[in-house]
This record gives structure tokens, C-alpha cells and sequence, in this order.
């Protein structure tokens, strides 16, 4: 996937402020917080989105992704303040990137609005 930015950032073409990273997933921080905590978590193997995420990924593949979101959310210290997953999925989720991400969105009382 040469052409994909998220692509070109887990193999370090384009830098990026890693938060963590395992076998299956990256994390990092979003370049425009929309939080005091913005962190990006997302599949190594490229997939769009969710929506095809069953024919691309792995369950285990998917599942990592989630427990990425809580193993970063835990490391900095949201966990008991709680915090919010959040995933788009196509244009009328205004998804910008289609490189599956969750954001990880935290440190304050967030919007009672879901975005
Ligand atoms: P989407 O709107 O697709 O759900 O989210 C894409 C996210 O990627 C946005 O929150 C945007 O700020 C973030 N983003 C876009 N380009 C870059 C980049 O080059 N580096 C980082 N760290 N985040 C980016
Ligand atoms: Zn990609």
C-alpha cells in the first residue's frame, strides 16, 4: 500500500510520535488532538475500514486492535478517569485516512455527543 499515509508512518517513512507497537498493531499520536489525550491505534496489515476488515483481517488481527486501544489508554493513565473509542467508517463518518484507526480520546470530560 505505498500510497497510504498511516501505511507510511508504521513503516517509519513518515515520522510519527509512537506510543506503542506490537506484532499487530501501532499507536501513536494524532497530529491534531482533538483531546489532551489523542492517540491513534491502528492494524498493521492495511485494511479501509471495518467494513472490510472481516475479509482482510484476522479475528485475532481485529481483536488486537481493541486491546491496543486499552493497553494505551491504561499506560497513560485514562483508565480510571475513563475514556472514548471512536472509529469512522466512510464518507458519511467523514473518514479522512482509509487505513483502519481507532482514536483513543481522553483526559477530560469529553462531549456528551458521540463525535
Ligand atoms: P479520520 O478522520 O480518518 O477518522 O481520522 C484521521 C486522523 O488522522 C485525524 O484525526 C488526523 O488528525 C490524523 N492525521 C492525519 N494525518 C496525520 C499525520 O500525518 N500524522 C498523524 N500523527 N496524524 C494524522
Ligand atoms: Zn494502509
Amino acid at each position: 500500500m505505498q500510497d497510504c499515509l498511516f501505511c507510511k508512518i508504521i513503516a517509519g517513512d513518515i515520522p510519527s510520535k509512537k506510543v506503542y507497537e506490537d506484532e499487530n498493531t501501532y499507536a501513536f499520536h494524532d497530529i491534531a488532538p482533538q483531546a489532551p489525550v489523542h492517540v491513534l491505534v491502528v492494524s498493521k496489515k492495511h485494511t479501509p475500514d471495518v467494513a472490510h476488515a472481516a475479509q482482510d483481517l484476522t479475528d485475532a488481527e481485529l481483536a488486537a486492535c481493541l486491546r491496543t486501544c486499552a493497553k494505551v489508554a491504561a499506560d497513560l493513565g485514562l483508565t480510571e478517569g475513563g475514556y472514548r473509542i471512536v472509529n469512522n467508517c466512510g464518507e458519511n463518518a467523514c473518514q479522512t485516512v482509509k487505513h483502519i484507526h481507532f482514536h483513543v480520546l481522553g483526559g477530560e470530560k469529553l462531549s456528551e455527543r458521540m463525535a
